[in-house]
């Protein structure tokens, strides 16, 4: 059974029909074993993807603050291989990016073949944040919805498997998680009183991100919402959707590396003929 929610394409997404309190009707305990197991899958996946060279991966994440971006990105990291992977975090643009395309810096952090990237934030940002604060007119960001459907086709005909994942929070959950970082000594780094002030934007948020979940929501880059409010569970569901969208691509993955084995070999057995005629 799937744990996170795929948005079909096309669909009018309702957040409120979705439980971010989901479970899977697992214990913790049970879950974090399934999690382990599927993480190790996707260690063997993401080894054959960057060896086979054919196909990038770029994991999108989105989702408000105390989301649990980090987390998952912590989550993630214990699977997947440093030399092929590598993160790129996407903040309030420079005078440089804003002098550009809103997809230009996005368009410069994206995996080429082989290789795995993690987007914390992207290019949704720019129908999310600017939308909610009117940083720019409705009729610039009111198109963007079609350029990036038309960017993520242009990524997935050049090789890019795209997989955009939402995770999902409670107001309630998001309050304790504030309050906690208040109160742990380890955690209170983290305090943003920003964090506070977009609290305000709440239903704002909620409507930016369902318009951008149905509107770009497409066979070629799916979204996805992960119920987090139980951070064992969203580590569960992501890893859950990485493992099944890479094991689509697995046979094709493995005909190129039988091939390459194939070349591989012939060339050392043809090194060993050639020296052993000129020794001979
Ligand atoms: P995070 O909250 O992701 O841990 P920060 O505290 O540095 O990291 O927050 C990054 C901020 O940058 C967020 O408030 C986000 O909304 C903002 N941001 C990202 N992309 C854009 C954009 N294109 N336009 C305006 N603000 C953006």
């Amino acid at each position: 059974m799937p744990f996170a929610v795929r948005i079909e394409p096309g669909t009018d997404v309702k957040l409120a029909e979705i439980s971010p309190d989901d479970d899977g009707g697992l214990e913790k305990i049970d879950g974090e074993r399934l999690a382990d197991d599927l993480g190790d899958v996707l260690t063997e996946l993401q080894e054959e993807l960057f060896a086979a060279g054919m196909t990038g991966l770029l994991i999108v994440l989105q989702g408000r603050d105390t989301a649990g971006k980090d987390g998952t990105i912590r989550h993630l990291l214990k699977y997947m291989n440093a030399q092929s992977t590598y993160v790129a975090a996407f903040k309030v643009p420079t005078p440089k990016e804003l002098a550009h395309d809103y997809l230009w810096r996005v368009h410069a952090a994206t995996p080429g073949r082989g290789e795995t990237a993690i987007f914390n934030r992207s290019h949704y940002e720019d129908v999310l944040v600017v939308r909610v604060h009117d940083l720019v007119p409705k009729h610039v960001w009111s198109k963007r919805y079609d350029h990036i459907n038309e960017f993520e086709r242009l990524l997935s005909d050049a090789g890019t498997v795209i997989v955009k994942l939402f995770l999902h929070i409670t107001k309630e959950e998001q309050e304790q998680r504030l309050l906690d970082r208040e109160k742990e000594v380890e955690k209170a780094w983290k305090l943003n009183p920003n964090d506070w002030k977009e609290r305000a934007y709440w239903d704002a948020y909620t409507e930016a991100y369902e318009v951008a979940l149905s509107k770009c929501s497409t066979e070629d880059a799916p979204w996805y919402v992960i119920p987090s409010n139980r951070k064992w569970f969203r580590n569960l569901a992501v890893t859950e959707v990485l493992v099944e969208t890479l094991r689509q691509h697995k046979n094709d993955w493995r005909d190129r590396l039988a091939e390459m084995s194939r070349l591989a070999k012939a060339d050392l057995e043809a090194y060993r003929q050639e020296k052993g005629a000129a020794s001979g």
